[in-house]
């Protein structure tokens, strides 16, 4: 199967993160995605190749420009400030900081600019951020392109991941949203149709959000109950959709402890869900923190389970792109992605 990967992520690190109130050794950590890389790399099965470029017009297509302008030059200013540490926000915008008084205005100083934009303490930006944003997107649009030239199957390595990145908010590890951009591009090169799977431990808020009133990029996502985890305001499974899209949302919330049989059966109705509203191509959010030693996640699948899912997913005989999104859990994060992949390649053969 087609691998995009870039080293440049190496460059967004920092070494901790704001949980629960406490600073807590950051968990989005580069030895993730060195992990996952490692893992196919040592398969001797796979090509891995790097990600061209696609400019910024796919993401303007799906994120404020003004967010994205912010993502690209916060660093700069914030440096000029003179300061050095990762940037976090300690005021945060709400929407009713002006109840009845109008909008807010985006502040001047990159102190209160970042409060402006991020939604929570646990998406610090640092200098190499915006870089590993960007190659992150073309990762995933790379991947994209070789499905929509023919391949049955690609695998895009991204990391920052992107499913909690909105319109014009960030946060929850993610700066922009690499499987929206994604949906939404090929949906403009003319693919119809075009299905997101979300199977990260966590409800994709930022994809929900961005497709909410459109008919043409059904989501659906199978995630931790949000009464119970993060992010806490989205996923409910009475959330389907508004507007021209009203039924092109599912969300799936799933009790502590799902574990491999009751989590494959909920995603089978998923799959045969987002089938019958899709007419080519499914961009599947991956995330491998539903395993059972995440320390994100309480759900307790398995390596095992990770490939009879991949062997579910492709069994709708859609052709797949798939994107990386969480997985905390670094030991087995490489065996999970590369059963997960195996699943799909023995229903959609090893040239997918
Ligand atoms: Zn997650």
């Amino acid at each position: 199967m087609l691998i995009v990967h870039s080293p440049a992520h190496h460059g967004h690190a920092y070494d901790v993160e704001i949980q629960h109130g406490q600073a807590v050794p950051a968990l989005e950590v580069p030895a993730r995605a060195q992990a996952i890389h490692d893992a196919l790399v040592a398969t001797g099965r796979h090509t891995l190749t790097p990600p061209g470029t696609h400019g910024m017009a796919p993401l303007e297509a799906v994120h404020d420009a003004a967010m994205l302008r912010y993502l690209e030059t916060c660093w700069t200013d914030w440096v000029a400030s003179g300061r050095t540490t990762p940037i976090v926000p300690e005021t945060v915008l709400l929407h009713t900081y002006r109840d009845g008084m109008g909008e807010v205005r985006e502040p001047r100083t990159p102190a209160g600019r970042i409060g402006y934009w991020c939604f929570d303490t646990e998406s610090p930006i640092v200098e190499g951020t915006w870089q590993a944003t960007r190659e992150a997107a073309d990762i995933a649009l790379t991947a994209a392109s070789a499905v929509l030239e023919g391949a049955v199957a690609a695998y895009g390595l991204c990391r920052p991941p992107g499913h909690h990145a909105a319109r014009r908010m960030f946060g929850g590890y993610c700066y922009v949203n690499n499987a929206a951009i994604v949906a939404a591009w090929l949906v403009g090169q003319g693919a119809g149709r075009v299905g997101i799977l979300d199977v990260d431990f966590h409800h994709g808020n930022g994809t929900q959000q961005l497709f909410w009133e459109r008919a043409d990029v059904p989501y659906a996502s199978l995630h931790g109950d949000p009464d119970r985890v993060y992010p806490y305001f989205s996923g409910h499974a009475d959330e389907r959709g508004g507007g021209a899209g009203t039924g092109f949302t599912l969300n799936v919330p799933l009790p502590a402890g799902t574990s491999d049989d009751g989590y494959l059966r909920e995603l089978a109705r998923a799959v045969d869900w987002l089938d019958s509203r899709t007419d080519d191509i499914i961009v599947v959010s991956l995330g491998i923190d539903t395993y059972e030693r995440d320390q994100l996640g309480d759900l307790a699948l398995t390596t095992e389970g990770y490939r009879r899912c991949g062997e579910l997913v492709a069994h709708s005989g859609r052709r797949l792109v798939v994107l990386q999104e969480g997985g905390y859990f670094v030991p087995a994060l490489g065996d999970n992605v590369v059963a997960w992949l195996d699943g799909v390649e023995s229903v959609a053969g090893a040239g997918a």
